[in-house]
């Protein structure tokens, strides 16, 4: 084991993962295990509402789900049905108030919601709803639906849910969860992922299968752009909040987020980083002597390289599972101090060797330029680098925090000035024909490789403006 050992951290961040379960007898202590297997997806702050039918009791706060839950906390969290969270801050930053699920007490009856993705017109919405009376407890987006689902108590909750989504336009899934009714709704774009599965005589909802397989749950399908699943004593209802739908999952769900144990879309998510990594062999072969990936995203995807170029696979970086309690703190200050996963090199393994190094992706290009250096260190013959995805060119404004393009190393360099700035031997990037043939040919958001958005962006669409990039 080489003895350099590089800090780093991970340049995109995952947009939240929402599980809930009903009709399952200790539903919190299922929660518990379904937010834990959806952890990578946000470490910053986490909660569950539990319902024993009459009331629903909540618990959150700040940091990992084993640090929220210990035993004796969950103990307390009786119930049969229950909605989780687990949270990466996004639009409304970090902090208690933004932790969901959020609890709200209703004459017409109390009711808990949580939610993944992100709202583009929430600042319009917002300042509408508070023109007319409504006080948010929170600086989070997710919060809207609750306030717009309470405009008209006079209707009954699914047409109030079903008019609420009506106003909302961006990435979402929501769950929301009464004394006795358990709702599960997907934007009408598709763009993030949600699917139903069975416990004996229960429901389980969860943003990818692994929550699923994690708690010995069959999965039954995924909820469809703009449906409403209403689940209750009577079993599954669907209905459709918009007819006005288009399936636009999120490529990088694929690329990056998700765990190579889920299924999206009936597509595994270690087959797709596989194959992608197959066809970035075919596209821009190399000669070399060993291929390596950068833990874990991209270890799928250089089996792939590997397979297909015929030179071996290397264990080259090792990455230190161990990071502890820093790892959940937010704010940029801290996250200089210590929220950084500790990459170690294999010496021996790299020395005088020419190097394939297989990467997901590169957003700001800080950590490829760190990799590059400690292989050259390390005494790396020649560097090639193979990106399994399109060159990253425009921000993301559903949940995943590249929001500007100064973040962004591809959006002002092509592939020959990124590769100087990363000082690689060579450098290349999957094509999109790549990315689609490795995606099965779904249909899927590929907006921050292409700026093809598949939604209106409204203040964002601004805001960008005003840098001239649109
Ligand atoms: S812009 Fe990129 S990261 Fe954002 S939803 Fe689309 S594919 Fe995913």
């Amino acid at each position: 084991m080489g003895e350099i050992n590089l800090l780093y951290e991970r340049e995109l961040h995952e947009e939240c993962g929402v599980f809930g379960v009903f009709n399952c007898p200790k539903a919190s202590e299922l929660t518990y295990y379904g937010l834990h297997a959806l952890q990578h997806r946000g470490q910053e702050g986490c909660g569950i509402v539990v319902s024993d039918t009459e009331k629903l009791t909540g618990v959150k706060n700040e940091g990992n789900v084993r640090f929220v839950f210990p035993e004796s906390v969950l103990k307390k969290l009786s119930g049969i049905h229950a909605i989780g969270h687990v949270r990466y801050s996004t639009t409304g930053g970090g902090g208690i108030l933004n932790v969901q699920p959020f609890l709200f007490r209703h004459g017409d009856g109390d009711f808990a919601l949580c939610h993944n993705g992100n709202i583009v017109n929430s600042q319009v919405l917002k300042q509408n709803l508070e023109r007319k009376g409504s006080i948010f407890q929170s600086s989070s987006d997710s919060e809207i639906l609750a306030h717009l689902i309470y405009q008209d108590s006079r209707v009954k909750r699914i047409a109030a849910i079903k008019e609420a989504l009506i106003y909302l336009e961006g990435a979402f899934a929501f769950l929301v969860l009464t004394n006795d009714r358990l709702y599960a709704m997907r934007d009408r774009h598709g763009l993030r992922p949600l699917s139903i599965g069975q416990l004996e005589n229960g429901y389980v909802v969860a943003s990818e299968t692994c929550a699923l397989d994690a708690i010995g749950a069959t999965f039954v399908r995924d909820i469809l752009p703009g449906e409403i699943v209403t689940i209750d004593k009577d079993g599954l209802h669907s209905d459709f909040y918009s007819k006005d739908t288009q399936s636009k999952i999120c490529a990088m769900e694929y690329i990056y987020f998700s765990r190579p144990d889920s299924d999206i879309l009936g597509l595994n998510v270690h087959r797709s980083r596989k194959e992608a990594g197959r066809l970035l062999a075919k596209e821009s072969p190399v000669e070399a002597d060993i291929v390596i990936g950068v833990p874990d995203s991209s270890l799928s995807a250089a089996y792939g390289y590997a397979e297909a170029s015929g030179i071996p696979y290397e264990m080259g970086l090792i990455k230190n599972r161990y990071v502890g309690r820093t790892f959940i703190e937010p704010s940029p200050a801290l996250r200089e101090k210590g929220v950084k996963m500790k990459l170690s090199p294999l010496r021996s393994i790299i020395q005088g060797k020419r190097v394939v190094l297989i990467d997901d992706s590169i957003v700001r290009g800080t950590t490829s330029m760190k990799i590059v250096e400690m292989l050259r260190q390390c005494g790396a013959k020649e560097i090639h680098m193979r990106i399994a995805s399109p060159a990253i060119i425009a921000p993301c404004f559903y949940g995943v925090d590249t929001s500007t393009y100064e973040e962004l190393l591809s959006a002002f360099n092509d592939v020959e000035a990124v590769r100087q700035i990363i000082k690689t031997d060579s450098l290349a990037f999957l094509s999109m024909e790549g990315l689609k043939e490795a995606l099965g040919q779904r249909d899927f958001c590929a907006a921050c490789f292409t700026k093809q958005y598949p939604t209106h962006l409204y203040e964002h669409i601004e805001n960008a403006n005003k840098d001239g990039k649109f």
